[in-house]
């Protein structure tokens, strides 16, 4: 029993009393979202017991802590993985059951925390879950945006974007704190005035505009350990309201502004993954939370330590990705301009700080913020950083005089741009790639320059998910059938996987694998099936994509395949084909228009697969609305292959390839990010690995591209799927309508080569892995052998052991246990 809140009657009673007070209701009367709030409300008081002496331990232990800071946590529901990881799960399941209540409808009610895009959000929500799970002292820091990630639906094929108002009915488990409220400024000029008491320059803002940046915290529960830390996200709010005296003073339209400011500045996520916009309102989002997270940083530090020259001691900062690479400058100016450091002093503790890690070699990705709008918006910043560029420079030049080349490549200040990835690196102690593959392209072809200057920075994280979610959670049959077999001790040590290997040989315990995976796929089914007005067969193979809809992760070499096996079918009616159902779940950036397009054929070939009565449902494709993290949970349960097709060098490592394995779905993929090291684990010979390299990848790409006419007039099933994008066939006769994608694969389309992801050269290679898929479908014993061996051979892929290895070579936390408030 884990508290004596968890007692069911106690619990129950909890509830009800819950929703009396909140909505003077008996629990009879409630509505679903009412009972949701009254239960989380229930298990938010039990957190806060944890949380308390959670804080009280890091008071009196003072661990060293990470600052995770990020412009995205893709956190997904709370409620059911608090339940999880409070080791609550079934006695509330039990409790509300006895209430004539069913858990699952309650967690339905919740709406996914969606601030994120994808992949890099939803790593730092799996690092969260495994810093408090592994009793390290950590923060996350971030944005409380207003709406999240867009809703998703698909209206005539096509993706519209509904708003995300996740806060409506209000979120239970936040704390708003307004004690730790603190004052972003932007814009004006810098006056530089001498100060006699000091004998410094003292650097004086004027003519700014501020917001006032309020924190909400989130508690992050650990599994089984009482460990609680802390969420922390930013809302903006205008300075002072409405002042009268404003009017006089003719600052009218200054207090409209700033009331503009507060407002717009946390509206709404940018919905692009992997691709950089370049807004003034997105440089002001990062600056605002990184501002706001380092001043409270500080000053908690300060609250304990005298000496900010030791800061390093007790705080270390990530940065995900670029994005809130401005701390880097924010931490010198707060270092330098308050706490009266001098250049080098305030340099080398922000030195010893800040680590950065990279998600991308891709240069759509990049941030380059132009010097007039970073300067404009934040002009003191913009000081600082001209002088870290100036003593690099200088550095570059000392180590390669006369090699002004080497200049121009590493500079931070360059053609008119500020180069956020080149800060991050400078200033960085750590840079790490996210998969072995990335980080030795980042090495040896991306920053190769910073390489070969400073190698004892780089270092390689290959990226992990939290098995509490995606299987404690998901898929809650595998994980007690897990459990039956090898114990509990995988849902903290997921290496403990690999004592379910002989089980492959065990044709009982093959069948129920299998069993329960064909049980997921009922359900995942009857999810469908409501949701998306399709029926689907769970007999036949589950082949599935989903992820974020981007060009390179190529959704357009899947749905091509499928059209190809179309025709396969329509021409050979007699040939054996093993049932498939194609099911795919992404959203494309809003103004991505080549992504939407894909969404768009994808839906056409469903409809005209689905509804071809001659090929007896053989093939079906579904496109599953709204792909998000609490759906993700039960499509990974459900699927049998997973697709993980990007070209080759483009995925810098991939976490959706690690939840598929851990649910027992094996991989259809290319060489590429953690593909690589999930083959490693898994053996290649229960995996279908196809397609080019990415050193053939990178070749081609150092030399101008390759020729797809070549292929398209060469090979005759190529050419025919490639023309019926054309012809009408899924477009109700319109020639127009994907011209665009026929386009992007045989000519030169504004400057980008033709079929730049190269989709017609893998497509052959990516056919007959298909081929071997359906072959070893069709063996059972062989698929649930390789099933079950990915389900096994998983241990590596967990968040804990990545976080484990950041704590061991970056961070250098101290562990933490903390005990239960009597
Ligand atoms: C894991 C996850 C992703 C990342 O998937 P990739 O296949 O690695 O791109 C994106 N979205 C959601 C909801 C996820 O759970």
């Amino acid at each position: 029993m884990y508290s004596k809140r968890f007692e069911k009657e106690t619990f129950k009673n909890d509830v009800k009393e819950n929703v009396r007070t909140l909505y003077r209701k008996e629990i009879e009367e409630a509505t679903p979202q009412q009972i949701f709030q009254a239960v989380s409300y229930a298990v938010k008081e039990a957190i806060v017991d944890d949380w308390l002496a959670t804080q009280k331990t890091y008071e009196k232990e003072d661990p060293k802590t990470v600052y995770y800071m990020s412009m995205e946590f893709l956190m997904g529901r709370a409620l059911g993985n608090n339940l999880i990881n409070m080791t609550a799960y079934k006695e509330v399941k039990e409790a509300l059951d006895e209430m004539g209540i069913d858990l699952n409808v309650v967690e339905d009610q919740e709406p996914d925390a969606a601030l994120g895009n994808g992949g890099l959000g939803r790593l730092a929500a799996c690092f969260l879950d495994s810093l408090a799970s592994l009793g390290y002292a950590a923060y996350g820091c971030g944005i409380r945006y207003r709406y999240g990630m867009f809703k998703q639906k698909i209206k005539d094929g096509y993706q519209v974007e509904v708003p995300d108002n996740w806060l409506k009915d209000g979120n239970p488990f936040e704390i708003r704190r307004d004690e730790y409220a603190k004052e972003v400024r932007f814009g004006g000029t810098i006056r530089v005035q001498y100060n006699e008491q000091t004998k410094k320059e003292d650097f004086i803002q004027e003519n700014y505009e501020s917001v006032l940046a309020i924190p909400y915290d989130m508690p992050i529960v650990g599994y089984g350990n009482h460990v609680v830390n802390t969420l922390r996200i930013w809302d903006a709010q205008a300075i002072t309201d409405f002042k009268l005296d404003a009017f006089d003073r003719g600052e009218y339209h200054k207090a409209i502004e700033q009331e503009n400011l507060a407002k717009t500045i946390v509206e709404v996520l940018y919905p692009n993954d992997n691709h950089y916009a370049g807004k003034e309102l997105r440089l002001k989002q990062q600056y605002f939370f990184v501002s706001a997270s380092l001043q409270v940083m500080l000053e908690k530090y300060k609250k304990k330590h005298k000496d900010v020259r030791k800061l390093y001691e007790k705080v270390t900062i990530q940065m995900n990705d670029t994005h809130p690479t401005v701390a880097v400058a924010e931490l010198m100016r707060l270092l330098i301009d308050q706490e009266g450091l001098g250049w080098d002093e305030a340099w080398e503790v922000t030195t010893k700080t800040v680590a950065y890690t990279n998600h991308t070699i891709m240069s759509e990705a990049l941030e380059k913020w132009p010097i007039d709008l970073f300067s404009r918006l934040l002009p003191r910043v913009y000081q600082i950083v001209q002088e870290i560029n100036r003593r690099f420079v200088e550095q570059v030049r000392r180590m390669y005089p006369g090699n002004e080349d080497k200049v121009r490549k590493m500079a931070i200040l360059m053609d008119g741009q500020v180069r956020m990835a080149h800060m991050a690196i400078i200033a960085g102690y750590s840079v790490n790639g996210v998969a072995r593959l990335h980080t030795e392209i980042l090495k040896h072809q991306e920053l190769k320059d910073f390489y070969e200057m400073m190698p004892e920075k780089f270092n390689n994280k290959t990226n992990g998910i939290t098995q509490r979610r995606f299987l404690l959670h998901g898929n809650p049959l595998l994980a007690d059938w897990v459990t039956d077999h090898i114990g509990d001790g995988w849902i903290t040590d997921l290496s403990q996987m690999s004592k379910l290997k002989p089980l492959a040989d065990d044709p009982k315990a093959r069948a129920e694998f299998m069993d329960i995976k064909y049980k997921n796929k009922e359900r995942l089914a009857k999810y469908i099936l409501e949701h998306n007005g399709v029926e689907i067969d769970p007999r036949s193979i589950y082949d599935v994509q989903v992820k974020r809809l981007h060009e390179y992760k190529r959704q357009l070499l899947n749905i091509l395949h499928v059209m190809y096996l179309y025709n396969q079918i329509k021409e050979h009616p007699e040939m054996s084909f093993y049932p498939r159902t194609f099911i795919f779940g992404a959203k494309a950036s809003a103004g991505y228009v080549r992504a939407k397009e894909i969404i768009k054929l994808i839906n056409s070939v469903a409809d005209v697969v689905n509804n071809d009565l001659s090929i007896n449902g053989k093939l079906k494709v579904v496109f599953i609305e709204d792909y998000r993290v609490s759906n993700a949970e039960w499509i990974f349960a459900a699927a049998d292959v997973s697709e993980q097709i990007s070209t080759a060098s483009k995925e810098a490592s991939g976490t959706g390839n690690m939840k598929f394995m851990l649910n027992g779905a094996p991989t259809l993929g290319t060489m590429d990010g953690a593909n690589v090291e999930i083959v490693e684990e898994v053996g290649i010979e229960n995996a279908f690995i196809f397609g080019l390299s990415s050193d053939e990848v990178i070749n081609y790409e150092n030399n101008g591209g390759y020729n797809p006419q070549e292929i398209y007039f060469n090979d005759w099933d190529i050419k025919r799927v490639v023309d019926q994008l054309m012809d009408g066939t899924y477009s109700h006769g319109d020639h127009e309508m994907f011209r665009d994608l026929y386009n992007s694969l045989l000519n030169t389309q504004g400057g980008d080569r033709p079929d730049r992801y190269f989709i017609l050269k893998d497509f052959r290679s990516y056919a007959e892995a298909q081929k071997k898929v359906e072959e070893a479908y069709k063996d059972p014993d062989r698929w649930a052998k390789m099933a079950l061996l990915n389900t096994a051979s998983c241990g590596k892929f967990t968040s804990d052991r990545t976080i484990q290895e950041y704590v061991d070579n970056i961070w250098k936390l101290d562990y933490v246990t903390v005990k239960p408030e009597a």
